[in-house]
């Protein structure tokens, strides 16, 4: 038993039926934070929860895939807003806004010489289109990012660019950052400097033939070129033909296109709480996905496991702050929802805000920007995480990209770190399906969100704003 069990087993008798923001007991000092009773219950209660995997698997079935601002994403909110009425939660309202959309095409590749075999590929959201016969040409090989950024200006002129660095898994997610900016700007420097085309090893730490799509963005005025993810099979192919030594000419299609400005939106849905004054608790993940698998890690998770934590709020005592989960549209493409929030709800008071964009596998450490009038909350969110094998990590919470307008706002920030050992495995892949959902770990997410909104929510301090991280 832990000490905090053990401090709840002694107070168990008064603690439920006592409020849960007037926890304070004499004789406990403050070095040993209580979280209350009722929260552990709900904690605990959640260990066994159905309600996110259900959220889960139902929308993988009844929508799928769901890329921003197209139809299948408006299908997704229109599920979306019954399934959290169903769910009985309040205020469950749908706000669209406007937004560029770019569409997949064909795509095809194949090595044309020295070693003819086809490849398998997928273009990079906002990729450039080559001619609808393709575009055959030489391949300028980079190992790295770096390579690529020392390349002359004008010497890839005619050829198709290939970074080939190899990403590997890491528990935080932070080699996404560092193997990533090949996609995120590899396009961008390549056009540049001239080439006609660009193809990168997929952002993955699997080693399958499931391209990697996800975003590149391109500098104004300058025009996007071709640029395609190749299956990490694929690409360690295309490098062992270059290691050979001869020129290898590969044959490109692909035919994605801007299609203009459509209608996205947020899925809000709340849990009122008891005092108005005392700011909104944020949480929530995107409802949008990549196209290639449907997005069942990334990030019908996310909607899953906040939704199912609120959810435990609507059933039980009603929580001091009111509790607002949204479904955020057009994250993967540029964070439109999530600005979109910010500028309708920036002016409203918001206590925390919090994301949950990286699948479901356990959580394994939390992180917070809290006020300092508002340490001892961290404390107790401490207590009440460590039972599920949660640490309290070293840095400042803030992550997000759907919450982050908010936290630039000044808004204190709770962060939930899931580990990533697994999720580049899958990560806007074909791969990205139920099956990849494991139920045991997603229900520690649950009582995890479950704890961290029961102290959060309930806490009797003023949360007030901090310096973003
Ligand atoms: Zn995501
Ligand atoms: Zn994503």
């Amino acid at each position: 038993m832990s000490r905090t069990t053990a401090l709840i087993a002694a107070l168990a008798a008064t603690a439920l039926s006592t409020p849960l923001i007037a926890q304070t007991r004499p004789g406990i000092t403050a070095a040993a934070p209580v979280v209350p009773a009722q929260i552990e219950k709900m904690r605990d209660a959640a260990l066994k929860d159905d309600v996110a995997y259900d959220i889960i698997e139902g929308i993988t079935t009844e929508v799928g895939p769901r890329l921003a601002g197209t139809e299948a994403e408006a299908r997704a909110r229109t599920w979306s807003l019954a399934k959290l009425k169903a769910l009985g939660f309040k205020n469950v309202r749908i706000e669209t806004y406007q937004m560029p959309v770019w569409v997949r095409g064909e795509e095809t590749a194949e090595v044309v010489s020295p070693f003819p075999q086809k490849m398998r590929l997928t273009a990079l959201g906002n990729s450039g289109a080559t001619p609808p016969e393709g575009l055959t040409a030489e391949i300028a090989y980079f190992p790295s990012f770096a390579d690529l950024q020392a390349a002359p200006d004008g010497s890839l002129k005619g050829k198709i660019a290939f970074v080939s660095n190899a990403m590997v898994a890491t528990q935080d997610g932070s080699s996404y950052g560092s193997y990533g900016v090949a996609r995120f700007v590899g396009p961008n420097v390549a056009a540049t400097k001239g080439a006609a085309a660009i193809v990168i090893r997929s952002i993955g730490s699997d080693h399958g033939r499931g391209p990697h799509a996800g975003l590149t963005t391109f500098a104004a005025g300058v025009t996007p070129i071709p640029a395609a993810a190749l299956s990490t099979a694929d690409a360690d192919n295309l490098s062992r033909m270059i290691a050979r030594g001869k020129p290898v000419t590969l044959k490109l299609v692909l035919t994605p296109q801007q299609t203009g400005t459509h209608e996205s939106g947020n899925v809000i849905a709340e849990v009122p709480g008891s005092d108005p004054k005392a700011g909104i608790v944020l949480v929530g993940g995107h409802l949008d996905s990549w196209d290639l698998g449907t997005g069942a890690i990334d990030d019908g998770a996310g909607i899953a496991i906040t939704a199912a934590a609120a959810k435990r709020f609507l059933d039980g005592p009603r929580p001091r702050r009111t509790i607002r989960v949204v479904w955020f549209g057009s994250e993967e493409v540029g964070g439109f929802g999530g600005r979109a929030y910010a500028e309708a709800h920036g002016s409203e008071k918001h206590a925390t805000a919090s994301e949950s964009d990286f699948g479901a596998d356990r959580v394994w450490r939390f992180e917070v920007n809290l006020p300092e009038s508002a340490k001892p909350v961290g404390d107790r969110l401490a207590a009440a995480l460590a039972p599920l094998g949660i640490v309290r990590g070293k840095g400042l919470g803030g992550d997000g990209s759907d919450v982050g307008p908010m936290m630039q706002k000044g808004v204190a920030a709770i962060d939930l770190n899931q580990s990533g050992q697994r999720y580049f495995d899958y990560h806007h892949t074909p791969e990205d399906t139920l099956d990849r959902i494991d139920p045991e770990q997603l229900r520690q997410n649950v009582a995890a969100w479950t704890a961290m909104l029961g102290i959060i929510a309930n806490a009797p301090e003023e949360i007030g704003s901090v310096t973003p991280r």
